[in-house]
C-alpha cells in the first residue's frame, strides 16, 4: 500500500459523458439513485435498497474529475433536493444526507489509498478493500443512525445503529463492485461490440443455473436457503468477466434480501424479526463476493496466459512470428482447409557486410524495419515469419500465383527501393532476394514441401544475382504422413545452406 493517498485513478477511470462536467454528471446520477431509493421503499420494504451512497463513491472513485470540492457540493445538493422536494423537513434531509455523506467520505478516504488495480478490481484482494471499505462506511452511517433513530424514530440507538449499518454494508457491497469493474464510458460502444460478440459463444448455462437454483431456494426456503445458488454463482464467476459476474451477484443479492428475507425474517402473523432479517442480509451480500473474487482469478489468468502466449510465438526484435509460431501457425492454415498456399521464403542480401560496415547493432535496426516494411505489404490474411537470422517467410493463403509474386514484388521493392535511416541517421540500402512456391493442395503437400519449393525458387535467385524474385515451377510432392497429424512432421525445417 503507498504511504499517501493515491488519487490518480484515471488510468481506467470512467471518464464524464462528453456533454457534462463532471459534477453535474455526479449530482444526476445521485438525485436519479435517490428518487429510485425512495420510491422502491414500499417494494423493498425489507430490502432498504439505497443505491445512492454507493454510486456516489463509485463515481467519485472511478470519475477523478468529479472527486473535488465542487463534485462533492453537487453531490450532497443532489441528496438534499431530492429529499425536500419528496416532502423532508430540511432538519430531517440534513441529518439523514449527513449520514450519507460520512459514510461516503469515509469509504472513499479508504479508496484514496489504494492503487488504481485496485480500484478497478484487477486483483483479487480488491475485494478485501471492499469489504473493508464497506464495513467502515456503513460503521460511520451506523453512528448517525444511532444518534439520527432516537430522534426521527422514536427507535433505540443501538437498533439505529445495527439497522443502518447492515442496510448500508448490503448495498455497498452489492452496487460497488459493479461501478468498480465497468468498462470505461468512452471505450463502452466499442466494448458493447466486442461483448455482442463474446456473449454470442458464451453460455448461457451458468446464469440460467442461478436462475434455477434461485428458483429452488425461494421454493425450499429457510435460513439455509440462501446458501443454495452458491454453486451457480461461482460457475457465473467461472464463466464471465468480472463486471458480468459482479452484475449477476447483484440481482441475486436483491433477490435474496426480498425473498428469502421476507420468507424467514417474518412470521406468519407478519411481524419481522430484526436480528434475523440484518442476519440474513449481511450473509447474503458477503456470500455475493466469492464469485466475484473468482471472476478476478480467472481474468487474470487469462491474462497472463494471453501475454504468455504471445511472448512464446514473437520474435522479439521484429514482431513477426519466430519460427516455431510460424510453422505451427501455417500448418494450421493448411489443416484448416485453404483451397490454396503460396509460401514466399525471403533472405536480405549480404547481410553479413552490412553487420561488418555498420556494426551488430545496426543490423538489428535494419531487420526490425525490414520487417515492418514486408507487414505493410500483406493482406490481412498473410502471416510474416522470422525462420532466423535475416531469413523470413511468408504465408499466403487462398490466393492466386500472380497474387503471391505481386506480394513479393511489393516487398522486394518496399526493401531495396528506400535506404533505411539509422538511429545515427546513417542510412543504408539492403536488399532482399525472394523464392515464391505455390500449392493448389496444401492438405495433401503439407508445409514443408512447399516450403522446400519455396527456398530452392529462393537459392536460385541468389545465384542469379540477389535483389530478385524467382518462381517455383516444379510439381511439389504430396507428403507421404497423414494429413490430419497435428504434429508437425518437421518442425526444424532446414533452409538450404551457402547462399
Ligand atoms: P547472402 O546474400 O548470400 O544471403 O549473404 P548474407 O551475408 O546475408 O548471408 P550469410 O548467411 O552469410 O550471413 C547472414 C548474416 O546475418 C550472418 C549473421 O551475422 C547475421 N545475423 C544473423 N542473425 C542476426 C541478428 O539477429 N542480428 C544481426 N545484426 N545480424 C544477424
Ligand atoms: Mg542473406
Ligand atoms: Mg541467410
Amino acid at each position: 500500500m503507498p504511504l499517501g493517498p493515491n488519487r490518480g485513478a484515471g488510468a481506467r477511470a470512467i471518464g464524464p459523458a462528453a456533454l457534462l462536467s463532471a459534477p453535474a454528471f455526479l449530482a444526476i446520477a445521485v438525485a436519479l439513485a435517490c428518487v429510485f431509493g425512495i420510491l422502491s421503499r414500499p417494494v423493498g420494504y425489507l430490502a432498504t435498497v439505497w443505491p445512492a451512497n454507493a454510486i456516489m463513491l463509485g463515481i467519485l472513485i472511478r470519475m477523478p474529475a468529479a472527486a473535488r470540492a465542487s463534485g462533492w457540493l453537487a453531490g450532497a445538493a443532489a441528496y438534499m433536493a431530492v429529499d425536500l422536494a419528496t416532502g423532508s423537513t430540511v432538519f430531517k434531509a440534513a441529518l439523514l444526507n449527513s449520514a450519507n455523506l460520512a459514510g461516503v467520505a469515509t469509504a472513499y478516504y479508504v479508496f484514496s489509498f489504494l492503487p488504481d488495480e485496485m480500484k478497478t478490481l484487477r486483483q483479487p484482494a480488491s475485494v478485501l478493500y471492499v469489504v473493508i471499505a464497506s464495513t467502515l462506511a456503513a460503521g460511520m452511517a451506523g453512528i448517525f443512525g444511532a444518534i439520527a433513530n432516537p430522534i426521527l424514530f422514536n427507535g433505540g440507538m443501538l437498533r439505529g445503529f445495527a439497522f443502518w449499518f447492515a442496510s448500508e454494508f448490503v448495498n455497498y457491497l452489492g452496487i460497488l463492485p459493479v461501478i468498480l469493474a465497468a468498462p470505461p464510458i468512452r471505450t463502452m460502444r466499442s466494448w458493447r461490440l466486442r461483448r455482442r460478440s463474446q456473449l454470442s459463444w458464451r453460455l448461457p448455462q451458468p446464469a440460467l443455473a442461478l436462475a434455477l437454483s434461485c428458483l429452488v431456494a425461494g421454493t425450499i426456503g429457510g435460513p439455509g436457503a440462501i446458501a443454495i445458488p452458491v454453486p451457480a454463482l461461482l460457475w457465473c464467476g467461472l464463466a464471465y468477466g468480472v463486471f458480468g459476474t459482479a452484475m449477476l451477484t447483484l440481482a441475486f443479492t436483491i433477490w435474496s434480501l426480498v425473498v428469502i428475507s421476507a420468507q424467514f425474517a417474518v412470521d406468519p402473523a407478519g411481524k419481522v424479526d430484526q436480528n434475523a432479517l440484518i442476519s440474513g442480509r449481511l450473509g447474503a451480500s458477503l456470500i455475493a463476493l466469492a464469485p466475484i473474487m473468482v471472476a478476478i482469478v480467472m481474468r487474470n489468468q487469462a491474462d497472463l496466459l494471453r501475454r504468455l502466449r504471445l511472448l512464446a510465438s514473437r520474435d522479439q526484435l521484429t514482431g513477426s512470428e519466430n519460427r516455431r509460431s510460424y510453422y505451427a501457425k501455417t500448418t494450421q492454415i493448411v489443416e484448416t482447409g485453404a483451397a490454396r498456399l503460396a509460401l514466399l521464403m525471403i533472405d536480405l542480401d549480404h547481410f553479413k557486410a552490412i553487420n561488418d560496415t555498420y556494426g551488430h547493432a545496426s543490423g538489428d535496426e535494419v531487420l526490425a524495419t525490414f520487417a515492418d516494411r514486408a507487414r505493410s505489404c500483406l493482406r490481412r490474411s498473410d502471416l510474416l515469419g522470422r525462420l532466423g537470422g535475416e531469413e523470413f517467410a511468408v504465408s499466403a493463403p487462398d490466393c492466386s500465383i500472380e497474387e503471391a509474386s505481386a506480394i513479393a514484388e511489393r516487398i522486394r521493392e518496399a526493401c531495396g527501393a528506400t535506404p533505411i535511416r539509422l538511429g545515427d541517421g546513417r542510412l543504408v540500402t539492403v536488399t532482399a532476394s525472394i523464392g515464391v512456391a505455390i500449392t493448389t493442395a496444401p492438405r495433401a503437400t503439407g508445409v514443408d514441401a512447399v516450403l522446400a519449393a519455396a527456398d530452392a525458387a529462393l537459392y536460385r535467385a541468389k545465384a542469379k544475382g540477389r535483389d530478385r524474385i524467382e518462381i517455383s515451377t516444379e510439381a511439389i510432392p504430396h507428403r507421404t504422413t497423414s494429413p490430419g497429424s497435428t504434429v508437425p512432421s518437421k518442425l526444424a525445417f532446414t533452409p538450404l545452406r551457402g547462399r
